[in-house]
């Protein structure tokens, strides 16, 4: 039977600190694999420390961290893309929800590290909230030079999926679509292929139904993916193999050149 994959999490977060390696062993029992995903120096710093067997990180800044991103951040960032256990850049983006860094810095953070992607060929995983247009602009000037691209945390309505699967992106979805009023991210969901869809947790934060408000953790997404499988009408083992599929594909992890380890 295929297992699911956690495609983004935060194992690198402070609320795993006591119990990491149980959290992590659980992990990677449940699951096929998951990538732990940075968002400034320190976390960056910490998934990468924390790659092992099927658990492979993610490093970039999140917008919440933008005004961070300078000159030797970048330069750090393309030295970790050489680790054969970091398979892409991000997470990146938009922010209007919580403006941290202003907008402007959040745009010339996202730029650059797009930039980055390009140069160095890596698959990238853009954070959008509240910010779905200018997204959407941004990402189509730079799609069709994109190893590959897909947008987490899917917080945006049916009509912008079509508009990211246009692009040629994925589009993952975390605990919240399970969440009775979601509807909207429910409908989302519903357009989008099965050789473009994702699943994720995005722990500690947002645990799917019935762990909700707990911390959450990668094996939840079990939880996500018996979700999302009953909304697409198709047993859970076939869902779970077109999803972990799609991760493998999209992080490249069958290429030995790229993540042979
Ligand atoms: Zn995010
Ligand atoms: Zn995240």
């Amino acid at each position: 039977m295929t297992r699911l994959a956690d495609t983004h999490c935060h194992l690198n977060n402070d609320r795993f600190l006591d119990d990491f390696d149980a959290v992590t062993e659980r992990t990677l029992e449940a699951l096929d694999f998951a990538v732990c995903i940075g968002i400034d120096a320190d976390s960056c710093k910490r998934a990468v420390e924390m790659t092992r067997p099927r658990l492979y990180a993610a490093v970039g800044y999140h917008p919440y961290h933008a005004s961070e991103l300078d000159d030797a951040a970048v330069a750090m960032l393309r030295h970790y893309t050489e680790h054969p256990r970091v398979v892409a850049l991000g997470e990146m983006g938009l922010d209007y929800f919580n403006e941290y860094s202003p907008r402007a810095d959040q745009q010339v953070a996202f730029e650059r590290q797009i930039e980055l992607a390009i140069e160095t060929q890596y698959p990238i995983i853009i954070h959008n909230r509240d910010a779905d247009a200018d997204c959407h602009a941004t990402l189509s000037r730079y799609a069709d030079r994109l190893a590959g691209c897909v947008m987490h945390c899917y917080g945006a309505d049916a009509e912008f999926a079509r508009k990211f699967l246009d692009l040629g992106f994925y589009i993952s979805f975390a605990g919240n679509v399970t969440y009775p009023k979601a509807q909207v991210l429910r409908d989302a969901a519903a357009v989008v292929p099965m050789d473009r869809l994702l699943v994720e947790t995005d722990c500690p934060y947002l645990a799917p139904q019935p762990v909700r408000g707990k911390r959450c953790e990668p094996a939840h997404v079990l939880r996500t993916g018996e979700a999302l499988a009953e909304l697409k009408g198709m047993p859970f083992d076939e869902f779970a193999e077109a999803t972990t599929e799609n991760a493998r594909r999209f992080f490249r992890l069958d290429d030995p050149a790229i993540a042979g380890a």
